[in-house]
């Protein structure tokens, strides 16, 4: 299919209802209309709204709505996990873009939807992960409010990264030094324990892990710095009904005694999340990490795994990379699989990432093997 006809089945598959994708399938040449057919399944539609009114959200309204489902038959995804590890290999550069998805291939509960945590949790002002997501409950509770925290902190810790993870990092080490970036929306801390450097990964809403002060910026030291936000591996001990026992003290902090708190921002938090020094930097890096690498006209494909549509932050920055660099964005989601473009723009994968990631890496092997032979 020469680049023409490629760009009018992108462009036809793209912001189309279904009769004008059959339309259009009618005015295409007999190849790519068989490839539109191939592509598209039909119009994106989210899988569960579950009462998040996703249909309502800007980003449906203006962008999830246009976009375009993968065919889900077998044959499709084998062409999909293809075309992927084709432009993988291809790629000077690699973006990799995580959400909560990804950590659900870990046996990691996706907090945010998990109903049944928040039914046992029988709490008269918690009812779903937004209600707790608060950062006055380590006032009002601090005890439920860090029962809560290190019950997720303490399931994060025990996880072993799965092997998407290692896939990832093998793609990076394929591209050379300083050739890949990891975004994230989750706080879990994996792509460094997986092997990553802290210097590539952007944690947009930071890391349960770490621990600030709860008094942010108030917090200042003797000699009159903000109390940084400090690596510490927290040991609580929960009772039942997710609060912590008397038996060990909650975390303190260190300059001023005052009780610490999760350096992660919180759906609702009241001007205390502090960044970190160290993630500030990599804040300022990223952004000109892709400057660098439009300049030298670097080809960046984006790997997004596991982002779902509740807050969409993490598709979008996938979308706007791929379009900015014109390439090639590999969305890969089990539900929500729809991408703005037909493929070979956007290639969807209705996969879980561990499995997703380690198929098409094994077709990137096979096709460097196959490079190396002629
Ligand atoms: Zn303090």
């Amino acid at each position: 299919m020469g680049n023409g006809a490629s760009a009018a089945v992108a462009a036809a598959a793209s912001a189309m209802s279904e009769a004008e994708i059959k339309s259009a399938v009618a005015g295409l040449p007999s190849d790519a209309a068989s490839k539109l057919r191939d592509a598209v399944g039909s119009l994106g539609q989210p899988a569960e709204d579950k009462g998040n009114n996703i249909l309502d959200s800007m980003y449906w309204r203006e962008r999830g709505r246009h976009h375009v489902a993968m065919d889900s038959a077998p044959e499709a995804i084998e062409a999909a996990l293809e075309a992927a590890a084709a432009v993988i290999l291809e790629a000077d550069a690699l973006l990799f873009i995580t959400g909560a998805g990804m950590g659900v291939d870990m046996g990691l509960s996706d907090f945010r939807s998990s109903a049944a945590f928040w039914e046992q949790l029988a709490h008269p002002e918690i009812h779903s992960y937004e209600d707790s997501s608060d950062s006055a409950w380590f006032e009002k509770d601090p005890k439920l409010a860090w029962g809560i925290n290190y019950h997720q902190l303490d399931a994060y810790r025990k996880a072993t990264p799965h092997d998407g993870y290692g896939v990832l990092l093998r793609m990076a080490q394929s591209k050379g030094v300083d050739h890949h970036f990891c975004w994230t929306s989750n706080v879990d801390g994996v792509f460094q324990r997986a092997g990553f450097s802290y210097e590539r990964v952007r944690e947009v809403h930071g890391c349960i892990h770490r621990l600030q002060c709860t008094r942010g910026r108030k917090c200042k030291g003797a000699d009159g710095k903000v109390t940084e936000p400090w690596e510490q591996e927290v040991k609580l001990e929960l009772t039942n009904e997710y609060r912590c026992s008397d038996a060990l003290p909650l975390p303190t902090c260190p300059a001023c005694g005052s009780l610490a708190r999760p350096n992660l921002w919180f759906c609702t938090d009241h001007g205390n999340y502090l960044p970190w020094n160290r993630l500030i930097k990599v804040g300022e890096a990223y952004p000109e990490w892709l400057d660098h690498m439009e300049a030298q006209s670097k080809k960046v494909v984006v790997i997004e795994c596991g982002a779902g549509l509740v807050i969409p932050s993490a598709r979008c920055e996938a979308e706007d990379v791929a379009e900015r660099f014109g390439t090639t964005l590999v969305r890969i989601n089990p539900t929500d699989h729809m991408v703005p473009t037909a493929a070979p723009v956007g290639i969807g994968l209705p996969l879980g990432s561990a499995t997703a990631l380690s198929n098409i890496w094994k077709r990137v092997e096979k096709l460097r093997d196959a490079d190396r032979s002629c």
